[in-house]
């Protein structure tokens, strides 16, 4: 099948060729992008059997955007399992939200825990706090509850799920600061970190095939905002054990035509054992995989949340001095995890929102730059946000790509001077520094911690306001519209090695672009808010047509 796109406004991201208004697609790859008139001459030399001609009305088109860090996996468990509490604005309604899934929604039959995601005490008007067990225990004793803040670092259980878990007073005082306490010393359901991650990892789910179902089904909500490729983190979220059951299940959907959207797996890997098991049981690389799936990095995390303070810090948070945030690994430890996917010439992408830890990864990946540089593995930090102006150039001196969410400003730009200072804040979200530097900085969104939607993240990039319009934060970050565009599209396909076939319109490329109906390069700020993709194409097929 043979596409010829006539009447569109395409925004190339080739810088060679920034504009054109046609475009011949030829089995799953742009063949010519040009002018009418050029399109019609290559077609003529090159006349094609089945043509089918899309007028895009004039309308706007460009790659389809990358989102270059999330947890689809986590999201799809989320939108199809766990109780929404997105939004809540007090404690109160925190809990008559789960209330209500519980008398309404939960089906105890199916043995899995009634989660519920996205709550933040920081928006509670009544109390700004962290809920707890007692209070969880109000709504029932009878069945696991487990309630996850919007940042995935901090959950509350009732009693029932510390009881599965086996947190009570004996065994709490292991967990360490990981697990709160009342005074008394009973736990009070308040969980962080590590010890989050391993109880989320433990919770009941459903199994591998229905969980690749439910990632199939929602394939389409991604492509209705204009997605087609991601990047995604969900070792975390298969059934324990099972994640290289649900790799396989996955390639082979993907072969299959069943899986569509382009995406590749962030591996979460967070110890050696891990590590062994990826590269040595399971003889796993980034060569695993085809065109449409695979395995592209390892992931690590180094520290917590801005939110909840356990970013780690350089120096004391401004509004609690007694706490510098956590970090998760000692030097040593992240050098020797970072060294591990170096040496295997694979990409290490490590979570780090504090200078302090986005200090630490630098100096590691620092490190295996220095122990073995002929290998050039495309090392990453995630979120870098908390940072200084050495830090952001040394990205630049270590060839570090910084992958950014822009949308979070739309939160933190309202509590980052509390936290840290006006000094160290305002050399925060060095996003426009990145860029004049020529740093790598692929936008995402670290879905579901933020919806997906691209346009709201571009919006805040070229703003730096948040999304009721408060604001500039931080004038001098403001990116311009076509480097917002490209840091979604193609910046994103260079984390993968994929920028020569990848996240432009250019001949030999993918041909994976969207149909919008507002003009992202000229339109006003509102309407970048307010822009609908009208189609959406993956491999030169239309995946999305609203
Ligand atoms: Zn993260
Ligand atoms: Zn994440």
């Amino acid at each position: 099948m043979t596409l010829w796109i006539k009447n569109a406004n395409i925004a190339t991201m080739d810088k060679a060729r920034p504009h054109a208004q046609a475009a011949v697609v030829i089995g799953g790859f742009f063949a010519c992008v040009g002018s009418e008139k050029e399109t019609e001459a290559y077609l003529s030399v090159h006349p094609q059997e089945e043509l089918e001609t899309i007028d895009c009305g004039g309308n706007f088109v460009m790659s389809g955007f990358n989102d270059s860090h999330m947890h689809y996996l986590h999201y799809v468990r989320a939108q199809k399992t766990a109780v929404d509490l997105y939004g809540c604005t007090s404690l109160k309604e925190v809990l008559s939200r789960m209330r209500r899934a519980l008398e309404q929604d939960y089906d105890p039959s199916l043995g899995l825990w009634l989660t519920g995601e996205g709550w933040n005490h920081d928006y509670f008007t009544d109390e700004q706090r962290f809920p707890t067990a007692k209070e969880l225990d109000a709504i029932t004793t009878e069945y696991p509850i487990l309630i996850m803040r919007a940042c995935f670092h901090i959950g509350v259980m009732n009693s029932k799920a510390m009881e599965l878990m086996n947190i009570n007073k004996d065994t709490v005082g292991q967990y360490g600061v990981y697990a709160e306490t009342y005074p008394d010393g009973t736990p009070n359901g308040v969980i962080k970190e590590g010890v989050f991650d391993d109880i989320k990892a433990r919770l009941p789910m459903p199994g591998c095939e229905q969980l690749l179902e439910m990632m199939i089904d929602c394939q389409k909500d991604l492509f209705e905002c204009g997605i087609t490729s991601i990047q995604s983190d969900d070792f975390k979220y298969c059934p324990e054990g099972h994640a290289y059951e649900m790799m396989a299940l996955l390639r082979t959907a993907a072969e299959k035509g069943r899986f569509k959207l382009r995406m590749a797996e962030q591996a979460l890997l967070p110890t050696h054992a891990d590590m062994d098991e990826f590269f040595d049981k399971h003889g796993f690389d980034d060569s695993f995989g085809n065109r449409t799936f695979k395995i592209n990095c390892v992931k690590l995390l180094s520290d917590g949340s801005l939110g909840a303070r356990t970013a780690y810090m350089r120096k004391p948070y401004a509004d609690d001095p007694t706490t510098r945030g956590i970090a998760i690994y000692e030097q040593e430890e992240l050098n020797s995890l970072v060294l591990r996917a170096h040496s295997h010439n694979m990409p290490a992408i490590i979570h780090a929102i504090g200078d302090g830890a986005v200090e630490m990864c630098l100096n590691a990946i620092e490190n295996a730059r220095r122990e073995m540089p002929h290998l050039r593995p495309r090392h990453g930090i995630v979120h870098c946000q908390i940072t200084d102006k050495e830090q952001v150039e040394r990205f630049k001196e270590l060839d570090v790509i910084a992958y950014i969410q822009p949308v979070f400003i739309n939160y933190d730009m309202h509590i980052v001077y509390d936290r840290v200072g006006k000094e160290l804040g305002s050399t925060s979200y060095a996003w426009a520094d990145y860029i004049r530097l020529g740093v790598h900085a692929p936008f995402g969104t670290d879905c579901p911690v933020e919806s997906f939607r691209p346009l709201p993240g571009i919006y805040c990039a070229v703003t730096s306001r948040d999304l009721n319009g408060s604001g500039p934060f931080l004038p001098h970050q403001i990116l311009d519209r076509e480097t917002a565009l490209y840091c979604y599209s193609a910046q994103g396909a260079y984390c993968t090695g994929e920028e020569n076939i990848k996240g432009k319109i250019k001949e030999g490329m993918y041909a994976d672009f969207i149909v919008l109906d507002k003009d992202l390069v000229s339109c006003t700020d509102m309407e970048i808010l307010e822009a609908k993709v009208l189609r959406t194409f993956v491999n030169g097929k239309c995946v999305y047509e609203r």
